[in-house]
């Protein structure tokens, strides 16, 4: 395997700024997470709405996944569209779609939707009625993430009343750790994540004592994946970030204490567009190629070791290079971060031109933050094999409704 270095430098993306995928460290995320399941006997859904590439679903699914995971109806059509047929929507829907998922089971896929309240509940049932099929629905559980899910002390009556609809069939419970899933303290990660999958296990004991066994409990994420295999709960693990990892992950480090099983997959590549400063470089990776919800996006080829890459805009990124980096002023460096007041050193006579900077019309190369909003940024993946081949894959489960 060539190291990342080696490889970037054969990729030549046709346009930047691009999304592109190392296919190699993809393959090998996917088998990893796959092994990782079969050996705990947990089935993987992997989630879709990190990659929203049908071509990425279709490879999880060939490598044993039983399905994908949807955050989003837009995603649960997309999906269906390109032939995988068995499908969980992992969020409670808005009103309108209802009708649009009673539609979709209409053509046989396999498809179940999370609920957390009766009136959701019996929207879906109207919506299943009118279309003349049966919905499958999840009671989602609200375990600390405090986004969606009712408290497990109504999950019992909120299955009864799936369960007794001539429209639904209950399909099982679902719990999403999202709030554990970056704890940089491992300790803490894990007995959180025990202490909530301690109470989901009871609500199964619960579900089971009322006769109302639920088909699948599934939940479970990257940052979590070993604990949540471990649990003896889950039938189910929905981790998605594992396929192309970001900045985040890489930094908050594997919930076993171990080197990530998974490898950086994802990167954006940016080209120097102006070069007329000592302190930093532009190029046309902006708040428009790069997520910035998350940690900034690293460097990792075509500048210095320890450039940062830091927004100027829409449009524009600056990459600092480390030699002037280091001179600036704590305070200055906040405001690098921040935003674009670096000119103010800019001017210093003391700080000489760094001969390795970046020139203009070079490319850089970043790993992204965090890996699903960036995504959803571009319209498609080039797929990179280690000779720099690229393949276009389209992100064609981005739409959002229409
Ligand atoms: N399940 C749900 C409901 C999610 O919202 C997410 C991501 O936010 C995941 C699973 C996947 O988590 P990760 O990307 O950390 O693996
Ligand atoms: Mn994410």
């Amino acid at each position: 395997m060539q190291t990342l270095p080696a490889f970037l430098a054969r990729v030549t993306p046709p346009l930047t700024p691009a999304l592109v995928v190392r296919r190699s460290a993809l393959m090998r995320n996917l088998a990893a997470m796959q092994a990782r399941c079969d050996a705990a006997g947990v089935a993987l859904r992997a989630h879709g709405k990190m990659h929203k590439c049908s071509e990425v679903g279709r490879l999880q699914v060939a490598g044993g996944a039983v399905g994908l995971c949807c955050q989003t109806v837009g995603e649960a059509e997309a999906f269906a569209a390109a032939g995988i047929d068995d499908l969980l929507v992992t969020a409670p829907i808005a009103p309108w779609g209802a009708a649009r998922l009673a539609a979709l089971v209409a053509t046989g896929v396999r498809i179940s939707v999370v609920s957390d309240d009766d009136a959701q509940v019996d929207r879906l049932a109207e919506a299943a009625r009118a279309a003349d099929v049966v919905l499958n629905v999840v009671v989602d559980v609200d375990l600390g993430l405090h986004r969606a899910g009712c408290p497990p002390t109504e999950a019992v009556a909120l299955a009864r009343r799936i369960a007794t609809s001539n429209a639904l069939r209950f399909d099982g419970v679902q719990a999403y750790l999202g709030h554990l899933q970056h704890l940089a303290d491992l300790d803490a990660r894990r007995s959180a994540n025990e202490a909530a999958t301690a109470i989901l296990a009871a609500l199964v004991d619960s579900l089971n004592a009322e006769g109302l066994s639920p088909a699948r409990v599934t939940g479970g994420g990257t940052g979590t994946f070993a604990y949540d295999l471990a649990a003896g709960v889950f039938t189910e693990l929905q981790a998605g970030s594992y396929a192309f990892m970001d900045a985040e992950y890489d930094g908050c480090g594997a919930p076993d204490g171990e080197p990530w099983p998974f490898e950086p997959a994802l990167f954006i590549a940016a080209s120097i567009v102006s070069a007329q400063h000592k302190t930093h470089v532009t190029n046309d990776a902006g708040l428009k190629a790069v997520a910035v919800d998350g940690p900034p996006a690293k460097v990792v080829a075509g500048a210095p070791e320890g450039s940062r890459w830091f927004s100027m805009g829409d449009e524009h990124g600056g990459i600092a290079h480390p030699a002037t980096f280091q001179q600036f002023a704590a305070a200055a460096r906040d405001a690098l971060t921040r935003d674009r007041t670096i000119t103010v050193i800019d001017s210093d006579p003391a700080v000489p031109w760094p001969a390795d900077a970046p020139k203009s019309g070079d490319l850089v190369w970043l790993q992204p933050g965090h890996c699903d909003p960036t995504v959803n940024l571009y319209d498609a993946i080039f797929v990179a094999d280690e000779d720099g081949t690229l393949e276009r894959w389209p992100i064609d489960a981005r739409r959002v409704s229409g």
